[in-house]
């Protein structure tokens, strides 16, 4: 297949998942997946195709196989198959740890992780068929490092960096490269509901580069680990946080 196919970018409706969806857009066509907000991914939809590009909005939770399964196969009989797989939708929450329940802790897991998980065994088949693909999987500099009052985030985190490392060992030799970005401080609604204004100057005060990061600093980097120019690199977690977690 090499650069035929489509992206499918997990949680496209807003934020580093919107950037992700519209910078691949100008590359190929683009699966814009969501789970509840039908008018936001539909916004990213209409950017895109103003801008010349062409995708379609895909509702799905990444925790359910299923879904996720129709989602994978909706995409290769739409575009022909899959070139690049952003695992992008994620949740975060912040709670002191003897606070956390099991029930928080399993549903943090089922999409962070388990999301993770199932979108890369349902994508793989089509992309081993080919001897092509791209995975990229978005962690976290808190699964780097570690942050208090979000240890469930932080080892969701950590746990998708060792998935990307072995699967990355194990789809070499079928030509599929699967890379992680670790972000920093992002500027989106997950920074936004997390953070007063004295905690976002704390953070920008903490980035050596003194200033929060964009969707756009996010997606530059998941292109170019979509792109040709990373033939050569796999199993790596890249870091775009203005120097936080170094
Ligand atoms: P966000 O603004 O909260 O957006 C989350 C996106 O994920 C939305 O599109 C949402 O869809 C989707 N989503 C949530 N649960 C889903 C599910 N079960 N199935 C499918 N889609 C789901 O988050 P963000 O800040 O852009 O974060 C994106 C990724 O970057 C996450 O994995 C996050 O952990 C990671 N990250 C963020 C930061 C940061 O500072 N912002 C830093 C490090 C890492 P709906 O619109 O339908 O709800």
């Amino acid at each position: 297949m090499g650069s035929n196919g489509c992206a499918v970018i997990t949680g496209a409706s807003r934020g580093i998942g919107a950037a992700i969806a519209s910078q691949l857009a100008k590359r190929m066509p683009v699966i814009i997946n969501y789970s509840s907000n039908e008018q936001a991914a539909l916004r990213v939809l209409e950017s895109i195709t103003k801008s010349g590009g062409h995708g379609v909005i895909f509702k799905c939770d990444v925790s359910d196989r299923k879904s996720v399964d129709e989602m994978m196969s909706f995409a290769c009989e739409k575009f022909g198959g899959i070139h690049t797989l952003v695992n992008n939708a994620g949740l975060s929450e912040i709670k002191l740890f003897t606070d956390i329940t099991q029930e928080d802790w399993r549903r943090m897991e089922q999409v962070n992780l388990d999301g993770v998980f199932n979108c890369c065994q349902s994508a793989l088949p089509y992309m081993i068929h080919e001897k092509f693909g791209r995975i990229i999987n978005i962690s976290s500099v808190w699964g780097v490092v570690g942050a208090s009052c979000e240890v469930h985030y932080s080892a969701l985190k950590a746990a998708v960096i060792g998935l990307t490392k072995a699967l990355a060992k194990e789809t070499a030799p079928s030509g599929i490269t699967v890379n992680a970005v670790a972000p920093g401080c992002i500027m989106t609604d997950m920074l936004k509901s997390e953070c007063d204004d004295d905690t976002l100057g704390s953070l920008i005060e903490d980035t050596p580069v003194g200033r929060l990061g964009t969707p756009q600093d996010v997606a530059r980097a998941v292109a170019f680990f979509s792109s040709d120019s990373s033939d050569f690199i796999t199993g790596q977690i890249l870091g775009v946080d203005g120097g936080f977690g170094s």
